[in-house]
């Protein structure tokens, strides 16, 4: 697999505009279509997937919507309660988990609001009709987070969120990167410093959402040399766990005003007064990171430090920065 090829995502098929829904329509989401279809042609691809279509409830079907106590739902007809397709919709979650594992599927899109796909908010209704509350998620999407938690989700209304998409696409692109690391093996002296410069080079990029490289490691690793395959899959969720906190502004402010202090000594002052300005904007908002990002990277590549040395931070994949360019989100 190449880390730096295509992103691999799974996307519910009605944000497609496939006319899959229960009345035959679809939900097309304009943000998504053009990312896959334009800007982002060739560095995205993706798999469509329709639970309900999938589970044989046809197009157009009754429509059907979660139903029960919360935390014990089903999804039931919303006109016929006696229509229960719930196992068969868990059973392509399971399937789909499966498969996006053996497909190396990097992340999922799905819908919000469905009893299928919707990964949390969905409305549950009690036995007679009324709504018990709105914390649901669809069978599709809850039986693929139990066997895939690592796997990062994001609905449509995440996706047209700047900050949401800088934050999915960033662990998107990190787990790729993990698993092509692990593609390399998982059971020797020699995997095991693979890791742990896997791990080196990801320091500031932890440190953006607000986890200690070093104190993760020794939780994990504290006394090992080697490791097998049950540690790279504790290492992975790990991982992705510490990615799934969200960065914020201050954070990434704190990560550039350490790299720009380890960069000042090499740089003319005028050059470092434009940085320490860049850095500042940026943490006030005026301006997005890729700004006094692009500055940094540019003087460690001639000026190399330790604390610059590999780090995927000042490296981010366009992907990662897109929200951020767009909107001068985080
Ligand atoms: S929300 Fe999911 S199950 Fe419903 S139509 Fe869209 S893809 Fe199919």
């Amino acid at each position: 697999m190449d880390p730096e090829g295509p992103i691999r995502l799974a996307v519910s098929a009605c944000l497609l505009g496939k006319p899959v829904r229960w009345d035959g329509g679809h939900k097309r989401d304009p943000l998504l279509a053009g990312m896959l279809a334009g800007l982002l042609v060739g560095a995205l691809e993706y798999a469509e997937v329709c639970p309900e279509v999938a589970a044989g409830l046809g197009t157009p079907r009754p429509p059907i919507r979660l139903s029960g106590n919360p935390g014990r739902y089903r999804a039931l007809g919303a006109e016929d309660p006696s229509l229960d397709p719930s196992e068969a919709l868990r059973l392509q979650g399971r399937r789909a988990a499966a498969e996006m594992e053996e497909d190396w599927i990097d992340g999922a899109v799905l819908k919000s609001g469905s009893p299928s796909c919707g990964i949390r908010g969905v409305t549950v209704y009690g036995p007679r009709g009324g709504i018990r509350g709105r914390g649901g998620s669809g069978l599709f999407a809850a039986e693929l987070m139990a066997a895939r938690p690592e796997l990062p989700m994001i609905d449509e209304i995440g996706l047209n969120d700047p900050p949401r998409r800088e934050h999915f696409f960033g662990r998107v692109v990190a787990g790729r990167r993990w698993r092509c690391l692990l593609g390399g093996g998982t059971d020797s002296a020699a995997d095991f410093a693979a890791l742990a410069a896997f791990h080196q080079a990801h320091r500031l990029t932890l440190l953006s959402h607000g986890v200690y490289a070093g104190a993760l490691w020794k939780a994990l690793f504290a006394g090992r040399k080697a490791m097998g395959a049950r540690e790279a899959a504790e290492y992975g969720r790990a991982f992705q766990q510490a990615l799934g906190r969200k960065p914020t502004r201050r954070r990434h402010g704190w990560v550039l005003r350490r790299l720009a202090q380890a960069a000042f000594p090499a740089m003319e002052r005028r050059r470092g007064d434009r940085l320490r300005k860049a850095v500042e904007a940026y943490a006030s908002g005026k301006t997005p990171r890729s700004t006094p990002l692009l500055m940094l990277r540019e003087h460690f590549e001639g000026h190399p430090h330790p604390l610059a040395e590999g780090q995927t931070y000042l490296a981010p994949h366009p992907l990662e920065l897109l929200g951020a360019v767009q909107t001068a989100g985080i």
